[in-house]
């Protein structure tokens, strides 16, 4: 599993990246995208994203 990140609600701020204890998000084209492999599903961008735009 992963979490799932809405592109029309994500505004590239890159909270969540600098959040990411695997580093699993990184910035595509000035939105977030996650890698499925590398997330363990820890919740702690959900709580790091200013405009709710990851969900489990
Ligand atoms: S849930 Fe945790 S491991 Fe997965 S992308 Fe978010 S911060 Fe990274
Ligand atoms: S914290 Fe939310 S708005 Fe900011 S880059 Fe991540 S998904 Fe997008």
């Amino acid at each position: 599993m992963a979490v799932t990140i809405n592109e029309e609600a994500c505004v590239g701020c890159a909270a969540c990246i600098e959040t990411c204890p695997t580093e699993a998000l990184s910035m595509v084209n000035d939105k977030a995208v996650v890698d499925a492999e590398a997330c363990v599903d820890c919740g702690a961008c959900i709580e790091s994203c200013p405009t709710e735009a990851i969900t489990e």
